[in-house]
Formats: C-alpha cells, structure tokens, sequence
C-alpha cells in the first residue's frame, strides 16, 4: 500500500482509534490533516509525531457536528495542502442509558456527532472529489449498530445509520471515482473499553470466536486497504473487524 500524494482527513484523531489511524495512513505516506474537539486535545502531538516520522500532517480543532466548523476544517486543508483524498470518519461519541431513562439530549449528541458529523464531513470533502474523480470515504460504525446493544440505542442507531449513509454515497458518487465503505469495529482495546469490568470483558471475550479485544491497529490496518488504490473496486460495504463477534450473531 503507497498513500503518498495523497491528502487525507481524519477526525476525532487525538487519541483512541483515529490517532493510529492518523499514524497509520502517515506511515504508507499520506499527508493527515487531524482533527480532534477542544483546546486540550491531544491532537497537535500527533500532528508533531507525523512530521517527526518525515510526514507532513496540520492539526485542526473543530466539532464535526457543527457546518461552520466542518466547512472551516475542510478550507483549512485545502488552503494547506491543495485538495483532500480521503476522509476517515472516526469521531464519535457515547452516552449509554436504557432508552426509558435516555434524555432528549443524550440522543440528540450522539446522533449529532456520530451520524450528523459524517454528513457533513463528506458533502464538505464530496465537492473536491467529484472534481477531481477521485476519494474514499472510510467511516467507522461499529458493531452495535449491526446486532444492537442494551443501553446504547442512540449509538446503535448512529452507527446503523452509518451503514446505510454509506451504501448511499456509494451509489451517488461510484460514477465519479469514488469509493464510500464502513468498518464496523467490535471490541477493541482504547480507552472506552478499559473503563469496562473484569468480569464484563471476561464475559464479552466469550462471545468472540477469536477470543480476544482487537487493537486499534486492525482498524488501521483495514482503513489503509479501503484507502488505497488497491480497493478501488470495493464500494458500499461494511468490514467487520471483530474478532467474527458480528457473524456468531447474525
Ligand atoms: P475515543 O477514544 O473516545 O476517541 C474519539 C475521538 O473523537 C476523541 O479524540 C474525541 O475527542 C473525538 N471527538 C468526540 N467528539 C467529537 C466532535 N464532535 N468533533 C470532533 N472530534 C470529536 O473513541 P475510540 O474508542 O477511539 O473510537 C473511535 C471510533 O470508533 C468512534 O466512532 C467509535 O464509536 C468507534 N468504535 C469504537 C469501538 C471500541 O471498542 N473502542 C468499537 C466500535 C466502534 P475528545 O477526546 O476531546 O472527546
């Protein structure tokens, strides 16, 4: 896999899965703008961590939720780096509850940041692809959004929105060069899962044939393939990377 020449976005890249997503798609030689929420992000040191690495890479801070600072975030890497290639819709968030407890604006958040967000990330980057007749949008679902989750109907409607967000993009911009795909990830070892129970994890690796959490790298790894010129003929479809948890559900 070579990315070189070409420019790629990645948002809630400070830390987690889209940090070594970040890393990951500099190190095949992508240029990554990385984009992450909040003064205290930790997203400017993987900005620095790329260029140490010999790469070029731009940290931008805006909320993936909101059109100004979308449209902000996408001027940004074209005012940088001249058009944009990939986007990697990466941010997300979580607030778990049972739905007779789940507030108005528990769902309303996460819809925003999860669905809305990869929206507006791609109708920004679209219009220079279509130019160019060439992208890949790669966004991350997740498995949740495939089999459902009690406690997380906004994430789960999020992600499964996601699913078929994608599989439109990818019919409406296949003529233009353009590729759309989704990962759904399982449990994989960052923060959100290290906050889980022993005994919790314990009982969710039961349920994963391969029997263990993955790591932030396997999504990497599958992002970088969905990128690359090598998967040009993959579009609208959904990998899991799950340790073949989704498959001993459905
Ligand atoms: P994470 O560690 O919580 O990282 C998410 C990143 O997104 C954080 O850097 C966060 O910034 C950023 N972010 C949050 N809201 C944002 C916004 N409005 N605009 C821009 N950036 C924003 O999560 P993760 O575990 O790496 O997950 C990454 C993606 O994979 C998410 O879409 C998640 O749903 C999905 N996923 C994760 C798992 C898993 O097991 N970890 C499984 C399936 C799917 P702050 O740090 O400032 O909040």
């Amino acid at each position: 896999m070579n990315l070189s020449n070409r420019v790629a976005i990645v948002t809630g890249g400070g830390r987690g899965i889209g940090r070594t997503i970040a890393l990951k798609l500099a190190e095949v030689g992508a240029t990554v703008v990385v984009n992450d929420i909040g003064e205290a992000s930790p997203v400017g040191s993987v900005a620095e961590e790329i260029k140490a690495m010999g790469g070029q890479s731009l940290a931008v801070l805006a909320d993936v939720s909101s059109s100004s600072d979308v449209a902000r975030l996408v001027e940004e890497t074209i005012a940088a780096y001249g058009k944009v290639d990939i986007l990697v819709n990466n941010a997300g968030i979580a607030r778990d509850q049972l739905i007779i407890r789940m507030s108005d604006e528990d769902w309303d958040r996460v819809l925003s940041v999860n669905l809305k967000g990869a929206f507006l990330c791609a109708r920004a980057v679209l219009r220079h692809m279509i130019k160019q007749r060439w992208g890949r949008i790669i966004s991350i679902a997740s498995i949740v959004g495939l089999v459902g989750n009690p406690g997380q109907a906004n994430y789960a409607s999020a992600k499964a929105g996601i699913i078929g967000f994608t599989r439109t993009v990818a019919k409406e911009v296949a003529a233009r060069g353009i590729t759309a795909n989704a990962i759904a990830p399982g449990f994989i070892d960052t923060e959100m899962t290290q906050r889980l129970e022993e005994d919790w994890k314990q009982q969710l690796k039961k349920q994963i044939p391969l029997g263990y959490f993955g790591s932030p790298c396997d999504v990497a790894e599958a992002v970088a393939f969905l990128a690359s010129e090598e998967a040009r003929y993959i579009t609208g479809q959904v990998l899991s990377v799950d340790g073949g948890m989704a498959g001993a559900w459905l």
